[in-house]
């Protein structure tokens, strides 16, 4: 396995199909599903290491991030990783006077609550997309709306390369796997199983007829009685990152919530486990 530490460094192999995997380490079992899958479809596969500081707001986790470079080389050498791209902030920013910036889908939710995210993100992909050239890129659905920005920043720019986006992968309990988990306390870690379970619940209670505002009013409470601020539970169209009033096919289940100074967002589809 290769570790690149400049864009220079990287010539992009020809004759065969390259997936690409973008991360900020502290790697898991979703970033490795992620990867796995892309061994499975393409020739090459290269995953990038880069805790993005553009995509931190000043009062956000930039500094505490969890980084643990060791360990995740040798994860990514035992799922068959061919090249890790790990450069530092320095090489990625020595200036920062170009921004990318998709509108309209990252207004809502997440791009409410944390403003210039989405920005910090679609700048850093489109400059690690053009670093890498890769032919497919894999993103995980646990952070629909930036599956929802990226695929719109991908059409609006006309980048060529094909977007996989890959289902949540949970703990047993059902939280969704985050780097940001380690930052629970065992209470809070027991506790943040619940807002799994709560979106099962209105999932299932709006997916068997129910209003769906009746079953967001329920889900809201019953995540405050929890324990949770709820910063927003909502039933959206995932391309357009819009509420919806009718469910159809597709329709997602959006939450995010903070269990003492830590965020945890997650999602649901209709059909999906
Ligand atoms: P991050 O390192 O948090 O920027 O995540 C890198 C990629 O892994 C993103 O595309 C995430 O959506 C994806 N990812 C993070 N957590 C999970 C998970 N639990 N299941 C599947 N994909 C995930």
């Amino acid at each position: 396995m290769n570790v690149l530490r400049h864009p220079s460094e990287w010539t992009k192999p020809v004759g065969t199909t390259v997936g690409f995997v973008p991360t900020m380490g502290a790697l898991h079992e979703g970033h490795l599903s992620l990867m796995r899958k892309a061994r499975a479809e393409c020739g090459h596969v290269i995953v990038s290491i880069f805790v993005n500081p553009t995509q931190f707001g000043p009062h956000e986790d930039f500094q505490r991030y969890p980084r643990n470079e060791q360990r995740d080389l040798e994860l990514c050498r035992e799922v068959g990783v061919d090249t890790v791209f790990a450069p530092d902030v320095e090489t990625m920013y020595p200036r920062r006077t170009t921004v990318v910036a998709v509108r309209g889908v990252t207004e809502r939710w997440e791009g409410a609550f944390r403003p210039g995210h989405f920005d910090g993100v679609t700048t850093v992909v489109t400059k690690l997309f053009h670093i890498v050239q890769p032919d497919r890129a894999y993103f995980g659905l646990k952070d629909l709306q930036q599956c929802a920005v990226i695929r719109r920043m991908v059409e609006d720019l006309n980048f060529p390369v094909k977007l996989r986006f890959c289902e949540t992968v949970r703990e047993p309990d059902g939280l969704a796997m985050s780097s940001r988990n380690q930052y629970l306390s065992p209470e809070e870690r027991q506790r943040a199983a619940l807002l799994y379970r709560r979106l099962t619940e209105c999932r299932d209670e709006a997916a068997s007829g129910g209003s769906l505002a009746a079953s967001l009013d329920r889900a809201r409470m019953a995540l405050e009685s929890d324990g949770f601020a709820v910063d927003y539970v909502a039933w959206v169209d995932p391309v357009s990152m819009e509420p919806i009033d009718r469910l159809q096919p597709g329709s997602r289940l959006i939450a995010a919530v903070r269990l003492g100074s830590v965020r945890l967002i997650d999602n649901l589809g209709l059909d999906v486990a």
